[in-house]
């Protein structure tokens, strides 16, 4: 057989490369960042349009090239950055692969203007597809501007594969805060459609931080420091009080590089242990400095992930630097969160869990048999007098929920609504045969066996479904605030709630102001607690970062989902029989009772034959 084997064509071995890379405009933007940091500027600019899919230009004030390096700096491997292998283990630069540049060139439109301060003139080249496309001499101020237009336009694959703007915009946001962060010494602005997102001058780090995340944040930060042989460690973590439910900002910047280490994150966390609600997410912002000598940054092709020679040291004096800062600030025993009521919420949970057998309803409780002096006991259950749990129940009042009476209008598309299979079931029910069992099961009897009810599931399902009804015939109905409810968040929480807006009115929420930082909301949707508003908000936003919708449907969806999550009972709340009722009840009225939004299972049955078979 003749040879088969032959060297791939430059612009192709570019356009593979180009997939480690640059996955989406973010990568971009964090490569031009870096190469601006490492050319010493004091001044980056960086402008995008449509997330970045249409354009990303990031104009720098540093040191330029000179007209051959401009030419070069497009060549696969080429970099002023390392010599020898050894270099790698003093790296000082952000960048050393010599990959940036031309990866980006094989897959996008790029124009590059560079200047040296010595030249007179600086030199432009257009350059498309690794192609070549003019160069020319230009007049431009000292340092350099890349601007990248139509990425992907050569792989039409990796186009459609980009997510939506909102979820672009968000990873870009992301990696101009990890480079902003880890530089507080250079001025940077990053405009957005022609508006202006960030403007952060050369401050201290304190300064940094809250110019980013909100002049809130400036209140929550305790200063963290230290430092020994192996490491030293600057920076701040946020008080106990403001942790988050959902992971937020939580940064590790090793020698100005921004890293992730589930390891170290742990040290963080084994700090905060007793402090915070289990689950909880402290915010850090910690910059370590090391020798360059004791880590390999060079095992990841994007670099989040480095390796440590001593990783174990490392933790321990990370975990007791933080302890010792939560201390020194006096954190700890104000912090005593066995007597503070803000924090007692997600104990009374586990506390009512102990409380759980109520024997007596057992007893009376025989699925098997048409009981009807429980229906008697069942309709005799007063409705509670006070808890949020009342808001539920308005309407039964006036009219008894019957499968299905409620979603009559539903403009969703779909099936017809419930499950012939449980119209049998439903007629049952009506007769309130239920059994809450260790305050997380609903236990219904049906014809065939038993029906178990997971009500943490099914209230999510039920919300879900009205969620997304109103979201979809746009009539949540909404509850006016007496007085407004102000909400600070960070710039690009904000953008993300401005993005929702309209949406969120549709299930009831009304904005009266939203400006850079702070939203204040005048009204919220039926059925929602105040005290769980910003909760909601803020799961809501983590969603979105994280679960990535991709079209105006799915976003819809996503919100439906996300509320629905956030305000479904929880296991461990004691449920009354007429509130069993009610979950049973709405849930069988649903479009697709059997799974929740995520397609987990609400409710399992046991056949009555299953259980003679364990009688034999
Ligand atoms: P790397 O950063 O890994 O060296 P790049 O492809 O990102 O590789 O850049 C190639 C080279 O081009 C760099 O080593 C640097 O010499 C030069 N360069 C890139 N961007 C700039 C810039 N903004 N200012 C000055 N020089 C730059
Ligand atoms: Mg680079």
């Amino acid at each position: 057989m003749a040879d088969i084997i032959q060297l791939l064509p430059d612009h192709v071995a570019n356009q593979i490369a180009a997939g480690e890379v640059v996955q989406r405009p973010a990568s971009v933007v964090k490569e031009l960042l870096e190469n601006a940091i490492d050319a010493e500027a004091t001044l980056v600019k960086l402008i995008i349009k449509d997330a970045g899919k249409t354009l990303i230009q990031v104009i720098d004030n540093g040191d330029g090239m000179s007209t051959t390096d401009a030419r070069l700096s497009f060549e696969r491997h080429a970099t002023s950055k390392i010599k020898t292998a050894e270099d790698l283990f003093q790296l000082h630069t952000k960048g050393f692969r010599g990959e940036a540049l031309a990866s980006i060139a094989a897959i996008a439109h790029v124009n590059l203007k560079t200047k040296q301060e010595r030249d007179e003139v600086g030199t432009e080249i257009t350059i498309e597809g690794s192609t070549i496309v003019s160069q020319e001499i230009v007049v431009t101020p000292k340092g350099t501007s890349v601007s990248v237009k139509n990425l992907f336009f050569n792989i039409p694959a990796r186009r459609n594969f980009l997510k939506s703007n909102t979820v672009e915009l968000r990873h870009v946001i992301d990696e101009f805060h990890r480079v902003a962060l880890a530089h507080p010494k250079i001025h940077f602005t990053f405009y957005n459609n022609g508006s202006e997102m960030f403007n952060l001058p050369v401050s201290n780090y304190r300064q940094r931080i809250v110019n980013i995340f909100g002049a809130k944040t400036n209140e929550k930060l305790v200063p963290v420091e230290e430092a020994t042989e192996v490491v030293k460690i600057v920076g701040f973590v946020g008080k106990p009080e403001f942790a988050k439910k959902t992971r937020g900002e939580q940064y590790f910047f090793v020698n100005e590089r921004f890293i992730k280490s589930a390891y170290l994150n742990h040290a963080i966390l084994s700090a905060f242990e007793g402090l915070i609600r289990p689950g909880a997410h402290p915010s850090y912002f910690l910059n370590l400095t090391v020798d360059p000598q004791s880590i390999d940054i060079n095992i990841h092709p994007t670099k989040t992930e480095i390796k440590f020679n001593d990783e174990h040291t490392l933790y321990a004096i990370l975990r007791s630097s933080v302890k010792h800062s939560l201390g020194q600030f006096n954190i700890a025993p104000v912090l005593d969160f066995e007597h503070d009521s803000s924090l007692d919420t997600p104990y009374t949970d586990i506390k009512s869990v102990v409380n759980t057998p109520k024997i007596e309803v057992d007893r009376n409780f025989n699925p098997f048999q048409e009981s009807h002096s429980m229906k008697g006991q069942a309709s005799s259950f007063k409705r509670p007098s006070s808890g949020h749990w009342d808001s539920l129940y308005i309407g039964l009042e006036s009219k008894k929920i019957t499968p299905q009476a409620d979603f009559k209008d539903m403009h969703i598309e779909g099936e017809e609504a419930a499950s012939s299979l449980f119209e049998a079931e439903a007629s049952v029910e009506q007769d309130h045969k239920t059994y809450q069992f260790h305050n997380k099961y609903i236990i219904s009897a049906i014809k065939s066996g038993l029906l178990v009810i997971d009500q943490f599931r099914a209230h999510q399902r039920i919300l879900y479904e009205e969620f997304l009804k109103n979201l979809t015939v746009k009539e949540g109905v909404s509850q006016q605030l007496l007085f407004p409810l102000q909400i600070h968040l960070s710039t690009p929480e904000v953008e993300i709630i401005k993005q929702l807006k309209e949406d969120l009115e549709h299930t009831g929420f009304v904005f009266s102001s939203i400006s850079d930082e702070l939203i204040e909301i005048m009204g919220v949707p039926l059925n929602v607690p105040e005290s769980e508003v910003s909760i909601i908000l803020e799961q809501l936003i983590n969603d979105v970062q994280h679960e990535v919708p991709e079209a105006s449907f799915s976003a819809i969806d996503l919100l439906a989902k996300s509320m629905a999550k956030s305000l479904a009972i929880k296991a461990g709340q004691p449920l009354k029989k007429d509130e069993q009722e009610y979950i049973v009840n709405k849930l069988f009225a649903c479009k697709e009772p059997n799974v929740t939004p995520s397609n987990r299972l609400t409710f399992v049955t046991v056949g009555i034959d299953e259980l003679d078979k364990k009688f034999i």
